[in-house]
Parts: structure tokens; sequence; C-alpha cells
């Protein structure tokens, strides 16, 4: 049975990766942009270079970001999330590389520091001149209000801190999660079609570098001929039945 191999996997690995993607929250209420009823089906999505050059790219983009934030703001954790949480509790995690943009790893006690967050986070909003960082809430009520992109202090322009398309990803955060890669033993890619570059190349990597990789997707992925375990199903339902075989396997 596939849980009782991924407990033993766990436990015979010295550096565990794990990569998320969107089917990691859709079980936390987060909708797919990507999936059938994604978002980029009915919205254009606004450019980084638009986003800095023009007005209403910017209050397009706005409208966008407040039209998710409620669902993004109460969001909660899910299993998934509290398993691997867990799984870094004990020990057993290396790293934790998500292309989520919902902070849900960090709610459900994933270290804030320990989770590289490839495309940024909704959690906050950043100035594109000054890199002040800050609570979303307020700027959201105020735009709702006016009508009008919100500005800092400085006079730069407010944006959520999110990696928008056509904006480069932070060097920081993709050389963190190709060094995890290189030294990872095993590599779970968690919830991703793995189509999104160069994110899914991060997965891809720690395999080519010899770690043992696993895929655990609802539907097929670009990458299911790479793995060396490939399982169809819902994490929520798979990651805390692994997680507590683990627990058993090691005693505790
Ligand atoms: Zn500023």
């Amino acid at each position: 049975m596939s849980t009782s191999r991924l407990a033993n996997l766990l436990k015979n690995a010295d550096r565990v990766l794990v990569f998320t993607g969107a089917g990691m929250s859709t079980g936390s209420g987060i909708p797919d942009f990507r999936g059938p009823q994604g978002v980029w089906k009915r919205r254009r999505p606004v450019y980084y270079d638009e986003f800095m050059t023009s007005y209403e790219a910017r209050v397009l983009h706005w409208d966008f970001k407040l039209e998710g934030w409620l669902q993004f703001r109460d969001a909660k954790p899910n299993q998934a999330h509290l398993a691997l949480s867990e799984l870094d509790q004990m020990g057993r995690l290396d790293a934790l590389v998500t292309q989520n943009i919902d902070g849900l790893h960090q709610l459900a006690g994933h270290p804030e520091g320990r989770v590289i967050e490839l495309h940024g986070t909704n959690r906050e909003i950043e100035c594109q001149t000054c890199g002040k960082r800050m609570d979303p809430d307020p700027i959201f009520a105020q735009f709702e209000r006016t009508r009008k992109p919100p500005l800092c202090e400085c006079g730069g322009f407010l944006k959520p801190a999110t990696i928008s398309f056509g904006q480069a990803m932070p060097y920081d955060k993709l050389t963190g999660a190709f060094a995890a890669a290189s030294r990872a033993d095993l590599v779970f890619a968690i919830g991703s079609t793995l189509e999104v570059e160069p994110a899914a190349s991060i997965p891809r990597s720690a395999k080519e570098h010899g770690a043992l990789y696993v895929i655990i997707n609802q539907g097929t992925t670009a990458q299911d001929h790479l793995a060396d375990l490939r399982i169809e199903g819902d994490a929520t339902a798979i990651l805390p039945d692994a997680v507590d075989e683990l627990r058993k396997l090691l005693g505790r």
C-alpha cells in the first residue's frame, strides 16, 4: 500500500525536499488559477511592465486581487499542510518549496524562514520602490473605497507581494530552492501539474541529482515519466496517513 511505502521512504531518507503546488490548497478553498474553472479563463493577466507603466493596468490588477482577497485572508490550512508541518517538527524535512501564494504552510506552523515561496505571497503588500511590506487589509479597504491604485508614503506603487507575469523570480529564493534540490535524496512534488517553469525545474533537478522522485497529484503531470513513485490522489487524504505511519515506524 502506498502509505506505508511513503512512510518507509521518509524514514530512510536523509534530506527530504517537498515541492507544493495549487492542489495542496484546493482543500482549503483556494481556487486553482490555472485549472478548468481558473480565473485566467475569464480575466486577462496584467504583466509587470504594464503594472509599472499604466494607471489602468494597476486598477485592473488591484481589482483582480481584491476579488480574491477575502478568500485568501480567511483560508485555513488543511490536513496536508498540517502533516507537512508535523514532518518538519519531526526533523524529517530538509526544505519546503512552494508555488503557492496563500501562506498556508506558515499558518500550519511551518517556520516563516523555512518556506521558500517562489511566487511570493498574497498575505503582504509590497512597495515597488522602497520595498516596504505592509498588511493587506487596510490597503484593500482603501482601494475598494477609492478605486485608485494605492501608493506608498514614498510615492512608489503598492502591489500585493506576489510575482506577476513577466516579473523575475527572486534570485535568492531560486538559488535556495535549487541548492535544496541538489542535496536532496528524496523529493516529493505535491499538488502541482509541474508545467510552470522555472518552478517545475526544481523537483526535476533533485531527480537529476539522484534523489528518489515521488509525485502526488490528482490528474497527470508533465513529469510523471520521471517519477519513481506516482500516486494519484488528494494530498489531504494521503499525507496525514503517511506521517502517522512514519511516527509509528520511528516509535514516537
Ligand atoms: Zn515605498
